[in-house]
């Protein structure tokens, strides 16, 4: 897409004035500082915003909970008992699924250690696992304490990607590279499908591919990923995958997460699981026996009965997401965040700060990732103070998301002004 960037207020004007998804501004509540003013919020990759149809679905749960009380399950208006069923099918094509590899369930890093459970089958030959070397915190926490707990010390079995030296984010032929030598040693490789430091966003094909070529299995954390880019999960063959809702996807803080499984390892009696009573055949669950029937979806991997207050929630974001697609998502932010980084690199240099994320748009979502120098927390400080909403990674990472649901170009034009003005 060649697209020509002007750097004028007027240009960021007529580009909202033409932008097909102009509307949903106005459907999101944008964080408003104590002036009144609102905030240029730019920081929908940690939380996204609150979308305004949301209160009313929450509403619906609460007053036929209050009425209802225990009735709910079956006679509230969407009944409690299969609740999680509306999601599914929005769930399933924002990630390019079948319905039946989708469920929502749990929280992000709750889910990863259930894959876990499935997934990461070590034997005595083939044992390690591939994660990237900035992978999330709670990622390398998870990948490590599953190690431990099948008996593995982390340095002998937990094998970090980065950069080459020099660089910033992992070339997929080095990921290829890795599997095609030591990928019979490699049990499961378990990628971000978008790293959250860098905003890279990874080659899923050729990984799915490098992996399953050497008997690996492979899984992805979506959680910068889903409702960012335009994923495949199901064409792409990825075993698992695991995402949070409160990012791009707008369900409120620790809303409820979500789980792919592929279809080809449905209803597979060999593969074990961490059961609980949600997960048993819903004909039979109320009979209440003993003996654990599986559903033959990836709903057999729930434990517990819906959060529905949380379910809600996800319930009024996910029908926007069904209202605008993401098609239209991504064609909208391949030219915000495009913008972005156009007003961060014409005319004088920004001092100082260098975009770490790639320039191949295939190769990102919308979150651009500065690296800053010395001052990088002081710049920081002075953006917040100057009424910006982004995010600060220690040491010296500010990572800047223009999300193209609610964020316009003018705010992308007030952020570049105030950043080169600071
Ligand atoms: C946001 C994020 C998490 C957070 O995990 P929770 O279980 O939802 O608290 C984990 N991993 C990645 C890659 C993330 O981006």
């Amino acid at each position: 897409m060649t697209l020509t960037y002007e750097s004028s207020l007027e240009f960021a004007r007529s580009m909202d004035q033409q932008d097909p998804l102009r509307s949903y501004r106005d459907q999101f509540h944008l964080p408003v500082q104590p002036s009144g003013e609102p905030y240029i919020y730019l920081c929908g990759n940690s939380l996204g915003c609150q979308p305004k149809r949301l209160r009313a679905f929450v509403e619906q749960e609460l007053k036929d909970w209050e009425n209802l009380g225990v009735e709910g399950h079956f006679h509230a208006k969407n009944p409690w008992m299969p609740y999680h069923e509306f999601l599914t099918e929005p769930m399933a094509k924002i990630v390019g699924a079948k319905s039946e590899e989708v469920v929502v369930m749990n929280a992000l890093t709750v889910n990863l250690h259930l894959m876990m459970v499935s997934f990461y089958r070590p034997s005595q030959a083939r044992f390690k696992i591939v994660i990237e070397g900035d992978a999330f915190p709670s990622d390398i926490y998870a990948v490590e304490s599953q190690l431990k707990f099948h008996g593995y010390d982390p340095k002998d079995a937990l094998i970090k990607l980065w950069p080459r030296e020099g660089e910033h984010t992992i070339r997929t032929e080095d990921i290829e590279h890795l599997l095609a030598e030591q990928g019979q040693e490699i049990a499961l490789v378990m990628l971000g499908g978008v790293n959250y430091y860098t905003g890279q966003a990874f080659q899923f094909q050729r990984i799915v591919e490098a992996g399953h070529a050497q008997g690996c299995k492979v899984g992805f954390d979506l959680a910068h990923a889903v409702g960012n880019l335009e994923l495949k999960l199901h064409e792409w063959g990825a075993d698992f995958a695991c995402w949070c809702s409160y990012k791009y996807l707008n369900s409120g803080p620790g809303g409820v997460a979500g789980v792919f499984v592929h279809e080809r390892h449905l209803n597979d009696p060999e593969i074990p699981r961490f059961a609980g009573w949600w997960g048993h055949d819903k004909e039979t669950r109320f009979k209440m026996g003993p003996d654990f029937q599986p559903i033959p979806t990836a709903e057999s991997w729930q434990l517990s009965n819906a959060p529905v207050l949380s379910m809600a929630a996800l319930r009024a974001s996910l029908e926007i997401f069904e209202e605008v697609g993401m098609a239209a998502l991504r064609e909208k932010a391949l030219k915000l965040t495009g913008y972005l980084e156009y007003l961060l690199t014409e005319g004088d240099d920004l001092k100082g700060i260098e975009i770490i994320t790639p320039k191949d748009p295939d190769h990102r979502g919308c979150q651009l990732s500065l690296l800053t120098g010395a001052d990088g927390k002081q710049r920081f400080d002075a953006l917040t103070e100057a009424g910006v909403i982004c995010d600060w990674r220690e040491p010296n990472v500010i990572r800047l998301a223009p999300v193209p649901l609610y964020n316009s170009f003018e705010d992308v034009w007030h952020f570049a002004k105030v950043l080169r003005n600071l």
